[in-house]
């Protein structure tokens, strides 16, 4: 999809809320023109309006390069009231992405629209070259996960981590999509454990959860792998978790109700008793951001759609003995899904 015709959608979208939207998320601007320096865009309710990047000089060059119009390029810091000169009416803002101050310092100058979602809301159904930059990203994750796998003995969980993101950058990636997640024996209990100084120990196991950038895209993969042979306890967590993201992939169909995925998956946990250690949602949209919109949870509305790229993450976190997460990456189809994080077409 072309700049031009994602200016288009957002004209629609912002049709009756707002004239002029400023954009002051990052990723919203990147998706909108390419910049991927600090600044912001401002976008207008009419086609043929070319969206007006605001921006210093020290993205000079990085402004010229991208689909945008340079409407203000200075060596001073520059804020979003830049941008009132080129408005005629209100200014529709990006309630969920400007500070207070900067939206008190606009208000007291024009009327502000705040809006929610705008950008966003386009973004979660990716074009044809989204989803191979979101393949490359998940190959190249798969691949470093293959890669650990023979030397993680003797291993701290912080040392998995910076072996990991040292394979993705290797082989190319930016750098990582979040803040890995390492997670040993009990520590596995915590859903957003941070890795430390714990060797995990044979019985035990590991849940890893991590990504990479590349080429703006995101990746994100979980894995709980066994050191040695985990205990029964351990191995019936496990295998209650990979049936549950069976179940859930089988209701991630185009048409079908989102909530309905994050319920198959609590079906399973429910009918072992074990609904009470599933913490979360069950996914998320991936793409300029690793978490993105949609959500998948029970209070998900609508439905699945082509062109979705998301996560099917279902874990299980029981305090004292361990925790299991598995999490894939798939893209939703006409008329199925492609799994992308592990080469795999249900
Ligand atoms: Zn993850
Ligand atoms: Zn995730």
């Amino acid at each position: 999809m072309s700049y031009q015709q994602r200016w288009s959608a957002l004209a629609r979208a912002m049709a009756k809320q707002t004239a002029a939207l400023l954009i002051t998320h990052p990723a919203n601007v990147r998706y909108l023109c390419g910049f991927t320096g600090e600044g912001f865009l401002l976008a207008f309710n009419d086609e043929n309006k070319k969206p007006q990047l605001f921006t210093d000089t020290r993205f000079t060059v990085e402004a010229q390069a991208c689909a945008a119009d340079i409407g203000l390029c200075d060596n001073k810091a520059i804020t979003p009231q830049d941008a009132l000169p080129f408005v005629d009416f209100d200014l529709g803002i990006e309630a969920e992405h400007l500070s207070t101050s900067a939206f008190l310092a606009l208000k007291e100058k024009t009327g502000v629209v705040p809006t929610k979602g705008l950008v966003e809301s386009l973004r979660i159904i990716k074009d044809a070259e989204e989803i191979t930059l979101l393949k490359s990203a998940a190959a190249l994750t798969d691949e470093a996960f293959i890669g650990i796998l023979s030397c993680l003995a003797g291993l701290t969980e912080r040392q998995i981590a910076a072996r990991l993101l040292f394979e993705l950058q290797n082989s190319g990636a930016e750098g990582p999509s979040f803040p890995f997640i390492v997670a040993s024996g009990e520590n596995g209990a915590k859903p957003h454990a941070e890795p430390g100084d714990r060797t995990p120990k044979p019985g035990e196991m590991v849940t890893i959860d991590f990504g990479c950038v590349k080429d703006g895209y995101c990746s994100d993969l979980t894995r709980t792998v066994p050191i040695g042979r985990p205990g029964d306890e351990l191995r019936r967590l496990y295998r209650l978790v990979a049936h549950a993201q069976k179940k859930a992939l089988a209701c991630i169909r185009p048409g079908l109700p989102m909530a309905d995925a994050h319920n198959a998956a609590c079906s399973v946990f429910e009918f072992s008793g074990m609904l009470q250690y599933f913490t979360h949602s069950l996914g998320h949209g991936v793409g300029l951001e690793v978490h993105e919109a949609p959500r998948v949870n029970k209070r998900a509305e609508g439905t699945f759609q082509p062109g979705m790229v998301i996560t099917c993450e279902p874990g299980l976190y029981v305090p004292g003995v361990g925790g299991v997460r598995i999490e894939d990456t798939c893209v939703v189809e006409e008329d199925g899904i492609t799994i992308i994080s592990r080469e795999e077409t249900t």
